[in-house]
């Protein structure tokens, strides 16, 4: 009976967490995973709940968007907490790279070369565990606000801001500067 309430409890957040995806601001987390109960109280730290329910040795997860209208999402998180609002910065370079590395593989199986995975700066949040959104890239976003590296170990961790990342010509273009980056991903 626990267990149906927590699955419940589960699909209500991601629904009510992902409907208002660009007005919320996770700048005051404090999810304290040492009181789980707390967790389930606060909906922004749903997530930290879920991390929670995965193995320790288990360094990256994933999780399928729940939203209906975004079934063609995929959430990759580290199992891992870091304080507050979880910023990338926040995680070492190894826990980093074995996040970006498991979503990248995960990225390619199932859109080819033609993925994107967005990270959303901790202003326009709605969940305060780290995450990162992958989907197939929409078409007709490219700017010029990027760098390009060759390696995930050189994708740059902002403190404060997200960045999203595609494939181009065998290299990556990590797009920087913006708050909002999951919009660059079909629903
Ligand atoms: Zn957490
Ligand atoms: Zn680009």
């Amino acid at each position: 009976m626990r267990t149906r309430q927590i699955v419940l409890c589960a699909v209500l957040f991601l629904l009510t967490a992902v409907r208002h995806p660009l007005d919320a601001d996770v700048r005051g987390c404090q999810c304290d995973v040492t009181h789980p109960e707390s967790l389930a109280a606060q909906k922004e730290c749903s997530l930290c709940a879920e991390a929670e329910k995965v193995p320790a040795y288990q360094e990256v997860f994933f999780l399928k968007d729940r939203n209906p209208t975004k079934p063609n999402r995929i959430l990759a998180l580290p199992r891992v907490h870091t304080p507050g609002a979880h910023p990338l910065s926040s995680l070492s370079a190894d826990q980093r790279h074995v996040l970006w590395a498991a979503a990248l593989a995960r990225a390619a199986e199932a859109w080819g070369d033609g993925w994107a995975i967005a990270y959303n700066g901790e202003e326009k949040r709605t969940q305060c565990h780290a995450h990162l959104h992958i989907g197939k890239l929409l078409p007709d976003q490219e700017n010029e606000h990027f760098i390009v590296v060759t390696t995930v170990g050189d994708i740059p961790a902002p403190e404060h801001a997200g960045l999203w990342v595609h494939p181009v010509g065998g290299k990556l273009h990590v797009h920087l500067g913006e708050q909002v980056n999951e919009t660059v991903l079909e629903r």
